[in-house]
């Protein structure tokens, strides 16, 4: 192998051992944008672990990484400015071995001066942020859920409204757009449902009903890891 590719070979090999998936069995704010009790109960069922991201390769880990520490940049920003509050994650147990853990970007004192309003990062690749006329409806429901989290671990923040906060990676005229969103009660509704037929699940062993009505409907087939395991 020549120096040259060496070089590459290294880097991957680095950056594989930097990259760390999400394992386990906790419940993370995001999980729950698109949630099927159904699929975690039955996990937990089979000993498998509901976390168990892919392995990524090299490229993609290189993209990852430039977004976080382009987020890094900006969480820097606003220390500096002196309107950033510290905020931990937010623990929410359902059972005595399930627990929903939300963690946001960080939270800012804007408007109100004693309570900060949480506000979430999101990067930007090509022409996306020139195009962008609203929030994307995922990123609203993960604002929606660590209010609600807040707002029950009674932590000191806005409980109303958050902001999601999206940064281009690359120069643009427009290089980063702010949204306000609301809480949004319907959502929160539904997911305390959900997360209900998990804890009945773990108390009773009655397994959550299937949200989906074929192998072959959207959820089955684009987001669900065990589908087979679910109609089989
Ligand atoms: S196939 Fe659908 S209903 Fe069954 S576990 Fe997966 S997401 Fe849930």
């Amino acid at each position: 192998m020549t120096n040259t590719e060496l070089i590459k070979q290294h880097i991957y090999t680095g950056l594989e051992k930097l990259h760390t998936c999400r394992t386990g069995m906790d419940i993370h704010a995001t999980n729950l944008i698109d949630f099927c009790p159904r699929e975690f109960a039955l996990c937990k069922q089979m000993n498998l672990l509901y976390n168990d991201e892919e392995r990524v390769t090299g490229n993609r880990i290189i993209t990852f990484k430039v977004g976080t520490a382009v987020e890094g940049v900006i969480l820097e920003a606003i220390k500096v400015a002196d309107v950033s509050a510290k905020i931990d994650p937010f623990y929410l147990n359902i059972t005595s071995d399930i627990q929903v853990i939300g963690t946001p970007d960080g939270a800012m004192y804007l408007d109100r001066p004693e309570i900060p309003y949480i506000i979430e990062l999101k990067t930007t690749g090509k022409d996306e942020i020139e195009t962008m006329v609203s929030p994307y409806i995922n990123h609203c429901c993960q604002i929606a859920l660590y209010l609600w989290l807040a707002e029950i671990r009674k932590a000191p923040f806005v409980y109303d409204v958050g902001y999601v906060i999206y940064i281009s990676k690359l120069e643009k005229k427009e290089q980063m757009k702010v949204y306000e969103v609301q809480r949004n009660d319907a959502f929160i509704a539904r997911v305390r449902e959900q997360l209900l037929a998990v804890k009945t699940f773990s108390k009773t062993g009655e397994l959550p009903p299937r949200i989906c009505n074929s192998p072959i409907a959207l959820m089955a087939r684009t987001q669900c890891r065990i589908p087979k395991l679910c109609f089989g």
